[in-house]
């Protein structure tokens, strides 16, 4: 899907219409789980990995291509738009996103687009460090996502520590 950061708000609270996607099918605690998983196995010498290296790590190829939209994948491989090298950060996002679908294309087959959004924040940043870090603190030691996304995802784990119960299965 075209990446629109306004789409990607009304996924993470919550408003699938507005985002015209399907709404997640997995409990927010498995993309911990999962994201946790992507980034052992990957084994990186840093808690705040380029995406690219852990795309290899698991054996996706990561290729500046045209594409349509801004990045693709095929399981495996990513592609992404060359241009996005001028943008980091937003590449380093699209490559998680990318990354976040091929992990669910191999254990979540059920999961929607909402899933592999909500997958890729917390690959960007970890529940934990959520609760530590200010958005400031986090976007200095997390390179690889916008600002705008950390502060996201931020408050998503704020708002589903102060209402658990919006975390129960
Ligand atoms: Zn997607």
């Amino acid at each position: 899907m075209l990446l629109t950061p306004l789409r990607v708000v009304h996924i993470f609270t919550g408003d699938y219409d507005r985002a015209e996607v399907e709404p997640p099918v997995l409990p927010p605690r498995h993309y911990e789980a999962a994201a946790a998983h992507i980034h052992d196995r990957a084994g990186r010498p840093t808690d705040w990995p380029d995406p690219r290296g852990v795309a290899l790590a698991w054996g996706i190829r990561v290729i500046p291509s045209r594409v349509v939209g801004n990045a693709s994948t095929d399981g495996s491989a990513i592609y992404y738009r060359p241009a996005l090298a001028f943008d980091p950060r937003l590449r380093g996002l699209l490559v998680w996103h990318e990354i976040a679908h091929c992990y669910l294309r191999r254990h979540e087959p059920d999961a929607t687009e909402s899933d592999a959004w909500l997958l890729s924040g917390a690959c960007v940043l970890s529940w934990r460090t959520a609760r530590q870090m200010s958005t400031e603190e986090a976007a200095e030691r997390q390179q690889y996502a916008p600002v705008w996304f950390i502060e996201l995802r931020r408050d998503f784990v704020a708002w589903h520590t102060l209402f658990p119960f919006l975390a129960a299965e």
